[in-house]
């Protein structure tokens, strides 16, 4: 006797109502996508589950590539076997008989209203089986041990005593794209996880200042967005040359001012490249009051170069949750790995937590800041992070 498929629920998508059919078509796609290095496994797509059908394949590295798509609420291992009632009653002792344990109730869900038992019947009918023939045990029906559940649908019965939770959220792609502003810190590859989970497929900007900054940053990044395309196996990284704007701004600004005037040209740029690469919003790892250039009154000031929609999905969070999730999604250790960013290099002693618009304007038109963007826009580097690292490992 042995599980032969993985029950996938959607949770969240039921809500969705008509989309729910481009949603379920998403996930289809997504998991296919991510189980492409398992031949044996087949994906058969229903109205209201996706079972993926193992013939064969242990299910432990399976499960564990499902528990990291989004989209996906929860997960069961299912033994599948034929409506009737002899045959479900034998394969659910068969089951049981795998299990350790000395209390356990029996759940029934009968979707298929043709079968000629209705569920208390079924269920009492299974559980006096496993009463008669495993020896010790007892019925629990408030804190049982073990559960066994069977679910009655047109094409079968499904058994299962186990349940995994899913990644939860929608699936990639269905929300669109995000142009994401991706530093080399513990918030932005967490935002960018957040965003992914969320449904929409990212792409990075990175704002690089040569030899202020060195080619490990980049590195770095190469080795957080392959941990990330766990979630997305093709992630374009744009790598725009901002040693020019940044010098200007320190040959120009009082320095308690260069952080807020170097944000906004990050802002500026990255609403440029968004709408060329047709994002309509972008992204970042700000956390409201982390450090000057996030508090609310910097925000404003930052925000104000762009009418397109940021999203900071770290906004309200404490680092200590923000650490969590990097550790838990891996991108924590490569995080802290030392490095040089462009912030860290120019950061000021005193910077302005809370700037004056009229004074950064001030000092904007002190210089060609529009020429130093068009410059750096046009010369950007591109790229593609895929996951054939990933599927090499896990051959
Ligand atoms: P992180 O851990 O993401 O680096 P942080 O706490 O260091 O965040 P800041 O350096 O103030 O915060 O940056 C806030 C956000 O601005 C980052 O999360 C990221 O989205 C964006 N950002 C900062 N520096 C860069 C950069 N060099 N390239 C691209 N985006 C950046
Ligand atoms: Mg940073």
């Amino acid at each position: 006797m042995e599980y032969d498929r993985i029950m996938v629920r959607f949770g969240e998508l039921s809500t969705k109502g008509k989309n729910k059919k481009d949603f379920i078509r998403k996930l289809y796609d997504n998991i296919k996508r991510a189980l492409k290095t398992f031949p044996r496994v087949e994906i058969e797509m229903r109205f209201d589950h996706i079972y993926v059908i193992l013939n064969g394949q242990d299910y432990q590295p399976v499960l564990e590539i499902l528990q990291d798509i989004s989209g996906i609420h929860s997960l069961s291992l299912v033994h599948k076997c034929e409506k009737d009632i002899e045959i479900i009653k034998c394969d659910a002792l068969a089951l049981m008989q795998l299990e350790q344990f000395h209390t356990f109730k029996v759940t029934c869900k009968r979707s298929d209203k043709t079968f000629p038992l209705i569920s208390d019947q079924i269920l009492r009918l299974v559980a006096g089986e496993v009463l008669r023939n495993i020896k010790d045990i007892k019925v629990d029906v408030h804190h049982p041990e073990k559960t066994l559940s069977i679910e009655i649908r047109q094409e079968g019965a499904y058994l299962f005593c186990q349940t995994f939770p899913g990644a939860g959220g929608y699936p990639l792609g269905i929300g669109g794209k995000t142009m994401h502003m991706l530093s080399g810190g513990i918030d932005s590859p967490v935002a960018a996880y957040l965003m992914m989970k969320r449904g929409m497929t990212i792409e990075c900007i990175h704002f690089a200042s040569p030899p202020y900054t060195q080619m490990g940053v980049i590195y770095k990044l190469e080795d957080l967005l392959h941990v990330l395309n766990r979630y997305q196996g093709k992630i374009r990284l744009h790598i725009v040359p901002f040693t020019k704007i940044q010098e200007a701004i320190y040959e120009h600004a009082d320095e308690s001012y260069c952080i807020t005037l170097m944000r906004r040209m990050m802002y500026r740029l990255a609403e440029r490249l968004a709408k060329k690469r047709n994002c309509p919003v972008i992204s970042t790892g700000e956390s409201i009051g982390q450090v000057a250039s996030q508090t609310l009154q910097s925000i404003h000031v930052i925000n104000a170069v762009t009418n397109m929609p940021i999203i900071r999905p770290c906004a309200t969070m404490d680092k200590l949750d923000i650490i969590q999730i990097s550790e838990k999604i891996g991108t924590y250790n490569i995080s802290i790995r030392p490095y040089e960013d462009c912030c860290t290099i120019f950061t000021p002693k005193n910077p302005k937590t809370a700037p004056d618009l009229k004074q950064v304007e001030k000092y904007e038109e002190l210089f060609d800041w529009q020429s130093l963007i068009d410059d750096a826009i046009n010369n950007v580097e591109v790229k593609y992070l895929t996951d054939e690292d990933q599927i090499e490992e896990l051959l």
